[in-house]
């Protein structure tokens, strides 16, 4: 998987995961990795985290108040970065080193940790982050809070539909516009009037094969067949189809190299978190998180999932970019997101000033 370059490379343990995509049978892949009893390894848990008590950092010695008030300033340059715990969770920490105040020459290093699941809205524009500081060296742990303003920058969604629902798609159209939403919807077979509808409205379209077989189990014939025959059709007729997403998130090196030659962004799949830049994404290959209704039977674990991940790129800061993809829009479908779980990513998203991406935006 030599094209794969991630800003953020999260190694977990062991074990395939059991995921696939609409109509199919369970596929592996090394790159979805769930918890060893099988379930989705990324569904947010609330984290166990102590109240804020403003009390405690007043007692704090010197060079534990300083830092302090350097995380609480939420300085850009405090550089944040992305842990996942053994439990999948995803957490925010930043590193800091204090040179001594009072010894000449002594330097002391801090672990930041925020705790952005439980971060609460202020009003439209600011959040109350709690975070917890750790003297590395004396192991002392104090407890406070920064205000978080939320501003305008390049940290966004890279939102995509697979396979074949134009129709319940189509019916959505409305949804996204209403929040701004532009997003990729990856079609499958011959080309029909809903590409020309969805660039339309704005949105991109990217390309899933012919009949979404897994690539890695048919013919060098087959798979250019399925792949390529199609696409200089959609492009005569104005459908750029810079992107293309492997059914099942399933491929070969070489398969990517020869699909590198007609589209600018090949597209994985898995349930891992991963952000991306937009240089790592003009390089060629991503993996993108399934966010299907299959893999959160729970609402509030949907919701938890999206609010700590959307927190999460924003927090970060700088141009994180984070690829999800789900399928048909629907109630009941496995592989689709419930229109009101659209409804939630889609406000979550605008309420936190996250940018919507086109896979064509980057070319
Ligand atoms: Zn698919």
């Amino acid at each position: 998987m030599k094209h794969i370059v991630y800003i953020l490379v999260i190694v977990l343990t062991s074990s395939v995961a059991v995921l696939s995509c609409a109509g199919s049978r369970s596929v592996l892949r090394s790159e979805t990795l769930p918890n060893a009893d099988g379930t989705p390894g990324d569904q947010a848990k609330p984290a166990a985290r102590p109240p804020v008590d403003p009390a405690e950092s007043t007692e704090a010695l010197p060079l534990m108040r300083a830092i302090i008030q350097r995380v609480k300033q939420n300085a850009p340059e405090i550089n944040k970065y992305v842990f996942l715990d053994e439990q999948s969770n995803i957490m925010v920490k930043a590193d800091l080193t204090m040179e001594g105040t009072d010894t000449v020459g002594t330097s002391e290093d801090f672990e930041v940790v925020y705790d952005l699941q439980h971060a609460a809205p202020l009003d439209k524009s600011r959040l109350q982050v709690g975070f917890a500081v750790t003297n590395k060296q004396t192991g002392d742990i104090r407890h406070d809070s920064l205000q978080w303003n939320l501003t305008d920058d390049a940290a966004g969604l890279l939102l995509a539909f697979d396979d074949n629902y134009q129709s319940a798609w189509e019916r959505h159209f409305e949804v996204f516009e209403k929040y701004g939403a532009r997003v990729t919807f990856f079609v499958q077979g011959d080309l029909d009037p809903f590409c020309a509808a969805a660039l339309a409205r704005g949105h991109d379209v990217g390309y899933h094969t012919i009949h979404h077989l897994n690539l890695t189990q048919v013919s060098r014939e087959v798979f250019f067949e399925e792949t390529l025959s199609a696409v200089d059709t959609f492009r005569q007729h104005g459908i750029p189809l810079l992107s293309f997403a492997y059914p099942y998130g399933l491929w070969e090196p070489w398969m990517d190299e020869e699909l590198a030659k007609s589209f600018k962004i090949r597209r994985g799949y898995g349930v891992t978190f991963r952000v991306y830049d937009s240089a790592a994404i003009r390089h060629g290959y991503i993996s993108s998180k399934a966010i299907d209704n299959l893999l959160y039977k729970q609402e509030a674990a949907f919701e938890a999932i999206i609010t700590i991940m959307f927190r999460t790129i924003k927090f970060i800061g700088g141009e994180s970019i984070l690829p999800l993809t789900t399928h048909d829009i629907s109630d009941t479908a496995d592989w689709g997101i419930m229109p009101h779980r659209l409804e939630y990513v889609l406000q979550t998203a605008r309420d936190l000033k996250l940018r919507f991406y086109r896979y064509g935006d980057f070319f």
